[in-house]
């Protein structure tokens, strides 16, 4: 059980420097789960060096919904990925829970990415021959190699159905992907992401392939997630209304923070 559950209050928690407006999350858990800190990259065209991050320091609190946005080009993606250890930095650092994450060897960076980290992108990336149950099984597939995956496939199905009917699609289960709206796609995917119980949701653009109402859907599941599963969610987009359903705003601009 959350310690902070007991019975003290939320009000006795508050440290006496933070206002009424000081989120929730910061009264639960002042630690943030994760900061970047003095964050450069370029990439490299033939000669061309192209800056893209400029010294970028920022803290995402633990259990909240955080919006990264900025223009197409600002280097959303790039940070996202960087955070999510599929890339290295130039220099600075990244910290997850006070660990040094970017300078990691790859095995550990792997291991981070399966088991703290769930991350989906404007496209959803799922296998056209599989249902919705299966492709949410992929992970789990690939992770645990043939003998492993088949001795624990059972509790893994309940685990994948039970992360289907949260999403709401208990009642596609077993469509194709081709048989799904976008929204619906796009939580599948989320539900695959989910599949190894991961701390921090990872979310690039995610409703960027969606119309105004499946957008809406997938932005009501993630904002659920955070509040009904405790997990920390940064999503990234170039839609500044998009926003609104999250905790707090960062904003990218010309390669720091603004
Ligand atoms: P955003 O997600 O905010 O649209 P990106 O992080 O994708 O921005 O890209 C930032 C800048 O870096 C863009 O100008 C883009 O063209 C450039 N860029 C991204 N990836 C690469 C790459 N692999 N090689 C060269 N340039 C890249
Ligand atoms: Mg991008």
């Amino acid at each position: 059980m959350n310690k902070l559950a007991e019975p003290t209050t939320a009000t006795s928690l508050r440290p006496k420097t933070l206002n009424a407006h000081t989120p929730d999350s910061q009264i639960r858990n002042p630690k943030p789960v994760m900061t970047v800190s003095g964050l450069f990259k370029s990439y490299h065209k033939k000669n061309l060096e192209v800056p893209v991050l400029k010294g970028v320091d920022l803290t995402i609190p633990t259990g909240d919904f955080t919006t990264i946005v900025g223009t197409s080009g600002s280097g959303k993606s790039t940070l996202l990925h960087l955070m999510g250890t599929l890339d290295a930095p130039d220099s600075g650092q990244i910290y997850y829970n006070d660990r040094r994450i970017d300078n990691l060897p790859a095995r550990e960076k792997e291991r981070l990415r399966n088991r703290e980290f769930g991350m989906i992108f404007q496209f959803y990336h799922l296998l056209p021959e599989l249902t919705t149950l299966e492709n949410v099984l992929v992970p789990k597939m690939v992770q645990d190699g043939f003998w492993t995956y088949l001795r624990n496939k059972k509790a893994y199905k309940k685990q994948a159905t039970d992360l289907l009917e949260m999403v709401g699609l208990g009642h596609r289960m077993r469509h194709k992907p081709s048989e799904l709206s976008g929204g619906e796609m796009q939580r599948t995917a989320i539900a695959r992401s989910l599949i190894s119980d991961p701390r921090v949701l990872l979310a690039d653009e995610p409703t960027g392939n969606l119309d105004a109402e499946n957008g809406r859907e997938v932005l009501d599941c993630l904002a659920a997630l955070r509040k009904n599963e405790n997990l920390t969610v940064i999503m990234v987009t170039h839609d500044d209304s998009l926003a609104e359903k999250s905790d707090h705003t960062i904003r990218l601009d010309n390669g720091v923070v603004a």
